[in-house]
């Protein structure tokens, strides 16, 4: 199986919205732009919203038969590990590695030493295409890149075979992510980690390492731009390199977790893109959850109701609903409006308060970050959240759809 050069990781929470989704890329279709879509959920969010990986597979499925999207999509099992991999075996065709984990735990002696002289070829003054000044390795420097990467590198082999020892070779996707850890990877480290996942014979076709700056869930990125938009042109530069070098996919391409809402970064992003001819993977998920939420807002009566409902009590829940979400949010309880004061809102406010649009006055991001983690309300109102999600089906797909294809496939990859 191989993943387009542009892919899409369409996230959605109460697996409502598929259709809705396929719609913003068949809007990219019509524009000449092919952009495959993968159906990402974690285990966490399954956990939270109870739901199991089959559910995933079965709106996927849904989705692309009732949109007559003829290309190929993917079911993604985001984040896992030894510990929860087996419950998505058999639903998921796209595995996302997490071994940030491990990135903490020192390599055996011997291994890294194995490690530094199988790839002393690269000490010296390397040169990369499309990266202006040399990148200096050193004998030390791989020897300290590969005692804190290669235990990660080695548990994503073991997850690997596992996999494939199930599924057959070459019959799913392989992403490995490094993302959530506190530690950036730099592209020198990054040039390494993906030397070890050569070695340990890892098709990857997609890697999310944590890049500089904040990545936060629902709001835009917080950093120094100009220097993400060099890292990640570096980034871009030595996975083509790598690909050369180690024998890897030749497909093999960046992947962006928390992607959706960066909206600073994606000119720099589209710009790395176009000047390599590189292609991306993009991670969204809860953007769409919000997306209902305004929906209902904007639907009125009981829809504007039950949002404002799911605002009281995420508010009366706060330190319980962020607590999961700790590292990825920055909400500002001083600003968050009182329910009492939602209570007085109509639709169009709620909606305005919500919606990513900086250039809206109404627009407050501690609201909408803290919305953006309170889908487990939601969830909790079980049945009556999806009814309410049927029957305002319409204004909210309207929104999903243009959400997803406005306010990021044009950005990131088109304008
Ligand atoms: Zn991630």
């Amino acid at each position: 199986m191989i993943l387009g050069k542009y892919s899409f990781g369409i996230g959605d929470r109460f697996g409502q919205q598929g259709r809705a989704q396929v719609g913003a890329l068949l809007q990219a279709k019509r524009q000449g732009l092919d952009i495959t879509p993968v159906w990402n959920k974690s285990h966490r969010e399954h956990t939270i919203i109870g739901t199991k990986p089959a559910d995933t597979r079965r709106e996927a499925d849904d989705a692309v038969k009732a949109c007559g999207w003829d290309g190929p999509y993917f079911v993604d099992a985001d984040h896992i590990g030894l510990k929860n991999v087996d419950e998505f075996i058999e639903s998921s065709d796209f595995f996302t590695l997490d071994v940030a984990d491990f990135i903490a735990e020192r390599a055996e002696k011997a291994d890294v030493n194995a490690f530094v002289e199988k790839h002393n070829r690269l000490i010296g003054s390397l040169e990369i295409d499309g990266i202006d000044r040399t990148l200096e390795v050193s004998d030390e420097r791989i020897t300290v890149i590969a005692s804190q990467f290669l235990l990660a590198v080695k548990q994503a082999g073991k997850i690997y075979r596992h996999i494939e020892a199930v599924k057959g070779t070459g019959d799913f996707i392989t992403e490995i992510s490094m993302d959530e850890t506190d530690q950036p990877q730099t592209p020198v480290e990054m040039l390494f980690i993906l030397a070890g996942l050569a070695d340990e014979g890892i098709p990857a076709q997609t890697i999310a390492p944590r890049f500089t700056g904040r990545f936060n869930k629902g709001v835009d990125y917080v950093g120094d731009i100009t220097q993400f938009a060099k890292e990640f042109e570096q980034d871009v530069a030595v996975v083509a390199f790598a690909v050369e070098e180690f024998g890897l996919p030749g497909n093999l391409k960046l992947s962006v977790h928390s992607g959706s809402d960066k909206f600073s970064i994606y000119g720099p992003m589209n710009k790395a893109l176009k000047k390599f001819d590189a292609g991306l993977h993009i991670k969204t998920a809860g953007t769409t959850w919000l997306e209902e939420l305004i929906g209902l807002a904007m639907a009125g009566g009981d829809g504007l109701a039950m949002a404002k409902e799911v605002y009281a009590k995420a508010v009366s829940r706060l330190d319980e609903l962020c607590g999961p979400y700790a590292t990825v949010i920055d909400i500002d309880a001083e600003r968050l409006p009182s329910p009492e004061e939602v209570e007085r809102w109509d639709g169009q406010r709620f909606a305005e308060a919500l919606r990513h649009d900086q250039l809206c006055e109404a627009y407050n991001p501690n609201f909408r970050q803290l919305l953006h983690v309170a889908y487990k309300v939601a969830a909790e109102m079980g049945q009556c959240y999806l009814d309410a999600l049927a029957k305002y089906e319409d204004t909210i797909a309207q929104n999903v759809t243009e959400n997803i294809y406005e306010r990021h496939i044009r950005p990131v990859f088109m304008e």
